[in-house]
């Protein structure tokens, strides 16, 4: 069982002050907090090994390469990828997409169709569409309906054999829902199209398997599980990581360099050109094993309970209206006041010390099909309390009350 008040202590920043309230965080599907073991592993590398990777012959060289390439093996395990160089070190989850995007320009051809989701967050839109202003593809959507699901039936009517890729996410940004990715993805290679899943909003909460899944990409960024910002992962199968050109040119990414002709290195180094963020990487290797220690499965319990709780209380508000109400969903509840604009609510919450996000939560085509111009999003984490949750019902009646 997961004690949240004891794994308070291990977040320094969840112990200030907001305009003299207690923070109360609420904004992890954006960024999650940083405990103590993380901001630990990047004071040391900044204190005692400080140096670039994998050239150099000098102490410091080797023992920040050792460890840059023991988070690599890290994140190997928790995903339980079959090779360690099927993990690409990357700035982000955007990074990951618009590098398989890249990589597919020259693997497509006009007329052949890409399949992604109405629940999408931006950055698994727009690459995709720049991807068939390249090529002459042409991009389908999935559907969703009122609960915020994706509409299966409509997915399978989308398939065939012009089918080449399927981009969906493991879990909605703007809504919290669940997508059945297993079905997704066994669909799209009876049709022999290849699926990249973006775990962006699932690797807070859940611990994915690459193999079980026999998913072909699958992409994630540290900042939203306990790590630092500016550096993610890209898992992808050795065959199609074989097959795709690399994304960017320059050192590290090389075997050999004539001004005639430069041969690639091997996987992963082909696609790591440039010195890359070490600390960052050293750091998500220590999320990582912070998460893990308190355990995936104490996580979903525990955040289920919030949710649960969050929901009975909110649905109680007259005139509160929640967006995304699936049977599978994570710790986030987007709603709306009606007759409010949700930036005037976040405005008075921010005041009371309460951070939540507003807006269209870069899912616009999502707010689009509501007909709203966004939501207020909540969103909880495994070091969020009921305590906190009754904070937020109390401010957003005052928000109503203020501004009805
Ligand atoms: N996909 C989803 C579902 C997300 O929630 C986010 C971050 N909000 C992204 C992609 C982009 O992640 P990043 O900004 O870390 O590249």
């Amino acid at each position: 069982m997961l004690d949240a008040s004891k794994i308070r202590a291990d977040f320094p920043i969840l112990s200030r002050q907001v305009n003299n309230k207690p923070l109360v965080y609420f904004d992890n599907a954006a960024t999650s907090q940083t405990p103590q073991a993380v901001i630990d592993s990047i004071v040391d590398y900044y204190s005692n090994y400080n140096a670039n990777i994998h050239r150099g012959v000098h102490r410091l060289s080797q023992e920040a390469t050792d460890k840059y390439e023991m988070a690599r093996q890290k994140i190997q395990a928790h995903f339980n990828a079959k090779h360690t160089h099927e993990i690409i070190f990357t700035s982000g989850t955007t990074h990951s997409i618009n590098l398989v995007a890249n990589g597919f320009t020259s693997l497509l051809e006009k007329g052949d169709e890409i399949i992604v989701s109405a629940l999408e967050h931006h950055s698994n839109i727009v690459p995709w569409q720049m991807l068939c202003e390249r090529t002459g593809a042409i991009l389908k959507v999935i559907p969703m309906n009122i609960e915020g699901d994706l509409e299966m039936d409509a997915y399978d009517m989308l398939l065939s054999n012009k089918t080449k890729l399927v981009f969906v996410n493991h879990i909605s940004n703007a809504l919290g829902t669940i997508n059945p990715i297993e079905y997704i993805i066994e669909k799209a290679h009876e049709v022999g199209a290849a699926v990249l899943i973006d775990g962006a909003q699932a690797c807070p909460h859940v611990k994915p398997d690459v193999q079980a899944l026999d998913v072909d990409f699958y992409v994630a960024s540290a900042h939203k599980m306990c790590g630092p910002t500016g550096v993610g992962m890209l898992y992808g199968k050795e065959e199609w990581l074989k097959k795709l050109p690399p994304y960017q040119g320059g050192g590290e990414m090389i075997a050999e360099v004539t001004f005639e002709k430069t041969t690639y290195a091997d996987l992963p180094h082909k696609f790591e050109a440039g010195t890359p963020n070490i600390c960052g990487g050293i750091a998500f290797g220590a999320a990582l094993d912070y998460m893990n220690n308190i355990g995936f499965d104490n996580i979903a319990t525990y955040e289920n309970e919030l949710l649960t709780y969050a929901t009975e209380q909110l649905e109680n508000i007259e005139g509160l209206k929640i967006y995304g109400t699936a049977k599978h969903k994570t710790s986030v509840i987007s709603f709306n006041l009606e007759g409010i604009h949700p930036y005037d609510v976040g405005t008075i919450l921010d005041k009371l010390g309460i951070a939540v996000r507003t807006g269209h939560h870069c899912a616009q085509p999502i707010m689009d099909f509501y007909c709203i111009p966004g939501t207020v999003r909540a969103s909880f984490a495994f070091y969020n309390s009921k305590a906190e949750i009754d904070v937020l019902v109390a401010g957003i009646k005052k928000a109503k009350m203020m501004l009805s």
